[in-house]
């Protein structure tokens, strides 16, 4: 029994002392005080450490970046990374070109004239009634702005200048308008990577900044577009575009007057924007190949048109003109040197940069997980590997900033296996700047960029659409469909049995693979559509990740029929 007591004697001893408890109180209040102050001046001297030296915004954005700029702003990076605000230099870099007055045209041909604009209004009724009316998916629009404002930025264009319009077509095209208008179908977009997307972007883009619509548009929008585009301050795209045009690409001259000469200055000079972003050129192949037969009097021939791309792609190999005009291509492969060399950082060795290494050293980790990934796919005898799973080609870049002298590009790894047209599988592992200096781009600092951050943004932030399914209403038939659709979503990444009858012999391997790993399977833009009371198909896009990271992305169309009550799926198609 002395427990109890000792314990109750303690008891009473504090719970009777108010003079103690009101000392303790006002200790209490004291210790907040002194730690919200300390907060205070801590936060403050964060946000004096995080401002952008105030000389280096007038030297950013000049023609050419001098030496001690240059070590202002390495300086300035990596202080940022190590406060735990990586990605602050590069936004108030991006404000800063935005304000600034020389750069950002208005590519589109203006509207301000009472005909215009009307003949705008009416072009885009006409293109919206002869084309399925306008198709809302918000994770497909976001996706595409995300590129075409990257485009635009690269181009010297406002991003705003453009606007997106999906289409509710099952067509592949694209057209655009000479107020700036891009229209893009559900079956184009849903069936396209992120570079061939962004191949079509750049080719109507230059059709609007060049005016080649004003012929057709009205006669006196003659003075506002066109040919006045190379007069304003030189871009880096038309910058490298002379330079390509120097090297023998006749289509990049930027003389075009014929409408099959515009097709061919738009294939050549979109393809060059888009790999300048670091898109993939090649893809311009396939998205010539899928689109619809064009009127043989306004385009070239299909084949005549790849022949031209091919043209492009074979100059911008040339290694003088990578060095000068592609901050992408030598920011992927000074990450890759630096891969090869077992990171480490030289300094003084021409290409490389202080915490290069340190972006080597995360990519390579994202590789072994790949390689890692595709030994124990083999052991699952998973025969569906749609390319050779080698590290080659697998690290690619992304402009986040491009001017004529300073570019800020982001490393990723592509971690896609197989399908990857609803967005790109891969994952960001650092951020590289560049400076040009005498004509030649130079990577002078990287940051690591912490946490998971996926090549297609948008994989994070869209919630899965077939999950929860709204609850049976008014449109039944639809809500049994779709909940069909998510069993089957569910269930095919773990009961290959289940799925047997509709999936290709190479699926077995590939579903057990996955029913051993976390394997989550998004769906975007899901489209149910009931042809009769017994036949109906559920469309969506979806992206695959395991173990969080993003591996597939495509688009599903099930074909779903009524037996016996149940809705079953009949028939899988993938694109
Ligand atoms: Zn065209």
């Amino acid at each position: 029994m002395r427990n109890p007591g000792r314990t109750s004697a303690t008891w009473t001893k504090y719970s009777t002392g108010r003079r103690s408890r009101q000392r303790a109180s006002r200790l209490a209040a004291f210790v907040a005080l002194i730690l919200a102050a300390a907060t205070g001046i801590a936060a403050a001297v964060v946000l004096f450490e995080l401002r952008m030296p105030a000389r280096l915004g007038p030297a950013l954005s000049g023609a050419e970046i001098d030496d001690v700029a240059v070590a202002d702003l390495c300086v300035y990076v990596q202080k940022c990374s190590h406060l735990g605000a990586p990605d602050l230099p590069a936004r108030r870099v991006q404000s800063l070109l935005a304000r600034g007055t020389s750069r950002g045209r208005n590519a589109a041909t203006s509207t301000t004239s009472p005909s215009r604009a009307s003949l705008a209004r009416e072009a885009h009724q006409m293109v919206l009634s002869e084309n399925g009316g306008e198709w809302e998916s918000a994770f497909h629009q976001s996706r595409i702005e995300r590129i075409a404002c990257v485009l635009a930025m690269a181009a010297g264009d406002r991003p705003e200048s453009y606007r997106v319009t999906l289409l509710d077509t099952t067509q592949t095209n694209a057209v655009s308008t000479a107020d700036g208008r891009i229209y893009i179908t559900r079956g184009l977009v849903t069936t396209s990577t992120d570079d061939e997307i962004a191949m079509v972007l750049a080719h109507e883009m230059h059709h609007i900044r060049s005016g080649h619509w004003y012929s057709w548009w009205s006669p006196d929008a003659e003075d506002a577009g066109g040919a006045g585009w190379e007069d304003a301050r030189p871009d880096p795209v038309s910058e490298a575009a002379r330079a390509l045009a120097d090297l023998g690409v006749d289509a990049l001259s930027g003389e075009a007057t014929t409408s099959y000469a515009q097709e061919f200055e738009a294939d050549a000079r979109g393809v060059l924007l888009a790999s300048m972003c670091g898109y993939d050129g090649r893809q311009m192949y396939n998205v010539l190949t899928r689109l619809p037969s064009m009127p043989v009097t306004s385009h070239p021939s299909v084949a005549h048109r790849i022949a031209g791309v091919a043209k492009v792609l074979d100059a911008m190999g040339d290694p003088g003109w990578i060095s000068s005009h592609d901050p992408v291509k030598v920011a992927v492969r000074s990450v890759e040197t630096a891969m090869r060399r077992g990171a480490m950082y030289r300094p003084g060795v021409s290409g490389e940069a202080p915490g290069l290494p340190d972006v080597a050293r995360v990519c390579q980790e994202t590789l072994d997980w790949l390689d890692a990934t595709e030994s124990e796919m083999i052991g699952f005898r998973w025969l569906g590997a749609g390319r050779a799973l080698s590290g080659r080609g697998r690290v690619l870049g992304r402009a986040v900033v491009i001017t004529s002298s300073l570019s800020v590009v982001d490393v990723a790894v592509d971690t896609g296996f197989v399908h990857a047209t609803a967005g790109k599988p891969g994952v960001v592992c650092g951020r590289t700047w560049l400076i040009r200096r005498r004509g030649v781009w130079e990577p002078v600092a990287a940051q690591v960029l912490p946490g998971k951050r996926f090549a297609a943004p948008e994989w994070l932030t869209f919630k899965d659409e077939l999950r929860g399914v709204v609850a049976p209403g008014p449109k039944d038939v639809e809500c049994d469909a779709l909940r069909t659709a998510q069993m089957w979503r569910d269930t095919a990444v773990s009961d290959f049995a289940g799925h047997l009858a509709v999936y290709a012999l190479e699926a077995i391997g590939w579903a057990r693979f996955l029913g051993s790993r976390h394997a989550e399977l998004r769906a975007w833009s899901v489209r149910c559509e009931t042809h009769s009371p017994t036949l109906a198909t559920v469309a969506f896009s979806s992206g695959l990740t395991i173990d969080g990271l993003p591996i597939s992305s495509n688009s599903t169309r099930l074909t779903l029929v009524l037996e016996d009550g149940q809705w079953k799926v009949a028939q899988v198609n993938l694109d």
